[in-house]
């Protein structure tokens, strides 16, 4: 695999180079340069394929040229250890899971399989790495589980002062070992410009081996593309046209999303459904990208003002306007309409919806609804409701069984290191 900055000022780089850069010098984003068709045999057998060996067919075709078939199936097997599962909620309408994984987030697909590719080159080569990855909430947890007791490898993690859940809070902050936790007095995008400006900072660069966990690491987006096809694999026997929903923050899961059409997987449509920052949206319905400062939502891992995926999202959704909105229908919904849905969905089907993917399911319902065509929808659920629980339990009244996973890790004692939201500071602190 051959990767290009998409700001077209820096050289072009190998994937390991791309894995541990994270970004371009030139502030760009790492794209391949070729996005490979994977052949009609592929979909034709799809439905005989399980997870793991989809995953290793997507896989070959996009890095097999840089990594032997063993090892990757290596780094698979290490690090896709938990389902996808494709729910039936209602008629036409199913969730995909991606919430089973060890922190309970989608972003353990990302996490954990950057991680066991991040191990594998360092097995070759004997560097010792420095992770820096700000998070909105998730992120860290997922990044943090990865990565534990990972030899030649220490992460720091910036997240923003009580704008995480409890449990998201603890998943960062209990783990100890190679994994340390800044609690940021700001927002999460201060989190994400402190990590961006250490990348580009060039005495920070002389001391460590810097990389990035962000969704801006190419190798976070190749795993999260695996689960699109396994959706299409589980409900192909339907033979209807799929519609995806996307509950989106960074938009690095919908530019994954795309990456699997472009590899040839039939979608439809795709919905792009956010919370009140709808910069993406907004975009969608007028041609114009205006970045916003980040407001605070229930939906907390999708409070982004200025997502960082975007420039992947334009050149994978076609490089221009016209072509992205035939594409990408976009939708939002603030507090009170997503806690309605959380509601709602309880009521009628039993299901229990995290916020964030409360806001993907109305995407589902509406966009579809608007289409007039004969489809199969699949809302992708991001993370388990639990994760949410203070906002759940408020929204539906009752009180709610927490996973055992998470119930052991509300007891352990928080460690973080306060930080401000000033790069001297943080810089300071990485160098003392
Ligand atoms: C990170 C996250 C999102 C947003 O994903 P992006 O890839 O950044 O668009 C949505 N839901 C949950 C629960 C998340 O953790």
């Amino acid at each position: 695999m051959n990767l290009y900055s998409t700001k077209h000022q820096s050289p072009d780089v190998s994937l390991e180079e791309a894995v541990f850069r994270g970004l371009p010098p030139d502030n760009g984003l790492y794209m391949p340069d070729h996005i490979p068709t994977l052949p009609l045999s592929f979909f034709e057998n799809i439905q005989n394929l399980s997870l793991t060996e989809i995953a290793l067919e997507v896989s070959k075709a996009l890095i097999g040229d840089d990594i032997p078939e063993a090892d990757l199936k290596r780094i698979i097997d290490q690090s896709i250890t938990f389902d996808a599962p494709v729910v039936a909620v209602e008629p036409d309408t199913y969730v995909l899971e991606l919430f089973h994984g060890p922190s309970m987030a989608f972003k353990d697909f990302g996490g954990r399989f950057m991680a066991s590719l991040m191990s594998y080159f360092l097995e070759k080569s004997a560097k010792e790495i420095h992770i820096l990855v700000a998070t909105s909430g998730d992120t860290g947890g997922a990044v943090a589980q990865g990565f534990y007791q990972t030899p030649g490898i220490k992460v720091t993690i910036l997240y923003p002062s009580g704008k995480v859940s409890d449990i998201q809070e603890k998943q960062l902050t209990t783990l100890g070992a190679n994994v340390t936790a800044l609690e940021v007095d700001g927002t999460f995008d201060d989190c994400q410009r402190l990590v961006k400006e250490a990348f580009l900072d060039a005495d920070l660069r002389a001391k460590f081996n810097l990389a990035s966990a962000n969704s801006i690491n190419i190798s976070r987006l190749i795993p999260q593309s695996f689960y699109y096809f396994n959706a299409y694999a589980r409900l192909k026997h339907l033979g209807k046209p799929l519609v995806f929903c996307v509950p989106s923050g960074n938009f690095g899961n919908l530019s994954a999303g795309i990456i699997a059409y472009r590899m040839g997987l039939p979608v439809r449509k795709f919905i792009a459904a956010t919370n009140s920052n709808h910069i993406v949206p907004d975009y969608l319905a007028t041609g114009t990208f205006e970045p916003k400062p980040s407001q605070e939502t229930i939906s907390n891992a999708m409070d982004v003002g200025n997502p960082s995926n975007f420039p992947r999202l334009l050149l994978l959704g076609g490089g221009d306007w016209e072509s992205v909105k035939n594409l990408v229908t976009g939708v939002w919904y603030d507090d009170a309409k997503t806690q309605d849905t959380i509601r709602r969905v309880y009521e009628n089907t039993a299901y229990l919806v995290c916020p964030h993917t409360a806001i993907a399911y109305q995407g589902l319902k509406d966009v579809v609804a608007e289409m007039n065509e004969d489809v199969t929808g699949v809302f992708l659920s991001t993370a388990h409701y639990a994760k949410f629980l203070p906002t759940m339990e408020a929204t539906l009244g009752t009180t709610l069984p927490v996973p055992e996973r998470l119930a052991e890790l509300l007891d352990k004692p928080k460690v973080a290191t306060p930080m401000t939201t000033t790069f001297a500071d943080f810089k300071a602190y990485l160098l003392q």
